[in-house]
Parts: structure tokens; C-alpha cells; sequence
């Protein structure tokens, strides 16, 4: 789905995002982590077209950013991590000038609009002043008016940042619903737990680099044999620790005033052989608790190292991609069809209301704003959504009452 080249770029000299390879398949869920200033929002507007690489190359769903610019652009959709409110508009207003800006009639815009309110969870707001909603809600309307125009993959920029603990769950939620619906989403985020529960894959950036990409399994596999073993010792601990140190596989990570750490598998097995052992040995064991690897830790390892110690780890990451027809960093001139200059804020978007600055310019997937609508994507998703909901629920017309 995503084929992301050697993608480069440069602020006057500072190199913010450095040969990035990555290809996220059709359908997953991936995340986007790293430390901040990791280079995660620039790699974001340069996927969503809204920046132009110094370097580097992106194809999303066969269109390549440089041949097919608006082929390329309507295939994704994107929810900034700043949501522009336009004083006195109301959702359905709001949703009419977005659709406008995609080149949808105003018609069609109403009719999705009541659909796409529905899978936000968002249902029967039309009528409501965008500037009222809460920040959960807000977040919500702008993926409903980043799938507007249908785009294969939706692409977010901490979209759950400032949310409360539901406002997330409900984001998640409508989120998992999208990805089941069979949409590609990429969401970055420094909300690890999250990603680590919702996504099937995920990168971790670093200073400009991407340190690590592939399956969610895979890389939190990836230092398992570091999980930790902590050992609450009531008796004599130099006895606990000249026993572990004879114990096989397993080595001594840190010693403690009544803790000692263990580096093991941290497989059941295991921790049984070693806390029997201990006992056997005459160790008084107050208690004891696994520290198992997760993303958090993962990326605590991962991010504290130079860049340039870190490797690639599996079958996401790549050189150069399979069908890429650009030579990537050779030549970063201007892009054809690119609308934005690099690194500025684009100016007022086309029939735009207040406060230009407020919002990015074209939005990916947009046709000119005020062009003859073209026949208008069919949402099969949401058809095919409607379809399961009515054989999901029981017909209760004229059926039995309970
Ligand atoms: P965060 O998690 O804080 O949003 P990020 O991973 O999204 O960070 P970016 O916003 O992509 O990081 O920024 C990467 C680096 O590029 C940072 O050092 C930032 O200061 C720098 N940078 C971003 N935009 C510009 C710009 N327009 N001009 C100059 N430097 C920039």
C-alpha cells in the first residue's frame, strides 16, 4: 500500500527526517512513535503531500507522489494534530465546505455526511456548532471529513493527544472500526499503551531515523530475553546472589537493598526453576514479579541509542522498493503538481471562511475547490457496514415485543 523511499528532509541544514524506507501493507493499523522532534510530523506531511521531500520517494496504492501528485492525494486522508475551528460553523456546514474543497455537490456531502457522522459516533450533530463540541468530538468530525472523499488510508497525526481517558477509547474504537472496514490507517502517537493495543504494526523514529518497523509481534519479541525477574530476598542477599550466579541462562541485572533484578526469558518455566531453586538453597523469598518487555520499554532502549547504532530489524524495512520509478535522492527538485512550498504554512485554502493560518492548504485527496464534481466514490465500506449492522440486529417490526 505505502511504499516510502529514502525519504529526506532538510531545514536549511537540519536534517529532520534521513533516508527513510518503510512499507506499511494494505489493511494494517500502523504506529508512529518517537521521542519528540523525532521527525514524525514532518514524515506525516510529506506522506500526505502537504511537504515536499529534499529527497526520496513515496507510492501510496500504486500512485507515485511525483506522477500521479492528485491520483496520490486522494487516496489518503488526513487528520492533523490541530484542529482549526471556524467560529459559527455549524458540523454540517462544516462538512459541506470540506466537501466542497474534495469537489463533492453539496447533495452527496449531506448524504455521506449523515453516514460518516454515524461511524464517528457523531450521530444526528448536523445542526451543532463545531466550536461547541468537545475536543473528542472535534477530533472525531475531522475523521469524518477526512474520509470524505473515500481515501484508502487515513493518515493521523497524534489524534488522541489532549483526549481524556474516554474521549480515547472512543477514538480507538471508531479507529479499530475503520481499520476492520478494511481502511489502512497510520497513527503516530506518544500514547504507547495504545498503540501497542490497537496497532498490527508499528516504527519507532529517532532523530530523523527510523530505528525499528514490522509486525506489533515481532518487535516487541525482539528483546525478549531481556525481561526482568525482581526477587524480594528476607534473608541473608549475598547468599541469593552467589546462588543466581550459578544458576544457567540467567544473569544478575541489579542488586538492591531486599531486591535482587534477574535478566531472564522470563518464560513461567523459568522463573519456577529459579525461585524453586532459591528456596531450595535456603532463600527466604518475600515475594516476586515479572518486568516484562513492552513498546514503552522498547522504546526507552531503542531511542536513548545514536541513531547510527540502531539497525533495521525485519521485512518492513527495506532499501530501495520494488517498482519505485524514481531514482531517490538524485534529483530533489520541485515536484510536479505540488502545491505547497516546503517548510511554510500554506496560504488560504480556495473558499475558505476566517483565519487562513488555522488550517493546513489543499488537503490531500482534494480536486480543485469549485471544479465540476467527478462521480463520486462509491463508500463501500460504509454500504458494506450497513449491511452487517441490518443482519446483525433482529427486525422488530411487527415482530415479537419483549
Ligand atoms: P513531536 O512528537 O514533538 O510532534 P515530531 O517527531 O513530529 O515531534 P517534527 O515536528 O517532524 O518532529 O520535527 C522534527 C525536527 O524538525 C524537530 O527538530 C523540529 O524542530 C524540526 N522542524 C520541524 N518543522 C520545522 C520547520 N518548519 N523549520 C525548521 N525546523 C523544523
Amino acid at each position: 500500500m505505502i511504499y516510502i523511499n529514502n525519504l529526506t528532509k532538510l531545514y536549511g541544514k537540519y536534517l529532520a527526517v534521513n533516508k527513510l524506507n518503510l512499507h506499511v501493507p494494505k489493511g494494517d493499523l500502523f504506529g508512529f512513535v518517537g521521542p519528540n522532534g523525532a521527525g514524525k510530523t514532518t514524515t506525516i506531511r510529506m506522506l500526505c503531500g502537504l511537504l515536499r521531500p529534499t529527497a526520496g520517494d513515496i507510492t501510496v496504492g500504486g500512485c507515485n507522489m511525483v506522477y500521479s501528485p492528485n491520483q496520490f492525494k486522494k487516496s489518503i486522508g488526513y487528520v492533523p494534530d490541530f484542529f482549526g475551528v471556524y467560529d459559527n460553523l455549524k458540523v454540517k456546514e462544516y462538512m459541506e465546505f470540506y466537501g466542497s474543497i474534495y469537489g463533492i455537490d453539496d447533495r452527496t456531502v449531506a448524504k455521506m455526511t449523515g453516514d460518516l457522522l454515524e461511524l464517528v459516533n457523531l450521530k444526528n450533530l448536523e445542526e451543532q456548532y463545531v466550536d461547541t463540541l468537545s475536543r473528542g468530538m472535534k477530533q472525531r468530525l475531522c475523521v469524518a471529513r477526512a474520509l470524505l472523499h473515500n481515501p484508502d488510508l487515513l493518515v493521523m497525526d497524534e489524534p488522541s493527544s489532549g483526549l481524556d481517558p474516554r474521549a480515547r477509547v472512543e477514538m480507538k474504537e471508531v479507529l479499530l472500526n475503520l481499520n476492520s472496514m478494511g481502511k489502512t490507517i497510520i497513527i503516530s502517537s506518544h500514547i504507547l499503551s495504545d498503540i501497542a493495543e490497537m496497532c498490527n504494526s508499528v516504527g519507532i523514529m529517532n532523530k530523523g531515523c527510523l530505528v525499528t518497523a514490522g509486525r506489533m509481534q515481532d518487535i516487541l519479541s525482539m528483546g525478549v530475553d531481556k525481561n526482568h525477574l525482581i526477587i524480594n530476598v528476607k534473608s541473608n542477599m549475598d547468599d541469593a546472589v552467589s546462588h543466581v550466579k550459578e544458576l544457567p541462562d540467567v544473569s544478575i541485572n541489579s542488586v538492591m537493598e531486599n531486591e535482587i533484578i534477574i535478566n531472564c526469558s522470563g518464560s513461567d518455566e523459568e522463573v519456577n526453576k529459579i525461585i524453586m531453586s532459591l528456596m531450595q538453597a535456603g532463600v527466604l523469598i518475600g515475594g516476586f514479579r515479572k518486568e516484562e518487555q513492552n513498546l514503552e520499554t522498547l522504546f526507552m532502549q531503542l531511542t536513548s541509542q545514536a541513531p547510527s547504532a540502531m539497525h533495521p530489524v525485519n521485512g518492513m524495512q527495506s532499501g530501495p522498493m520494488p517498482g519505485s520509478p524514481v531514482n531517490p535522492g538524485v534529483q530533489p527538485g520541485p515536484m510536479p503538481g505540488n502545491p505547497v512550498n516546503p517548510g511554510v504554512q500554506p496560504g488560504p485554502m480556495p473558499g475558505s471562511l476566517v483565519n487562513p493560518g488555522m488550517q493546513p492548504g489543499p488537503m490531500p485527496g482534494s480536486v480543485n475547490a469549485g471544479a465540476q464534481s467527478e462521480p463520486l466514490p462509491e463508500l463501500d465500506f460504509l454500504k458494506e457496514k450497513k449491511e452487517q449492522d441490518n443482519t446483525a440486529q433482529p427486525n422488530t417490526e411487527g415482530g415479537d415485543k419483549i
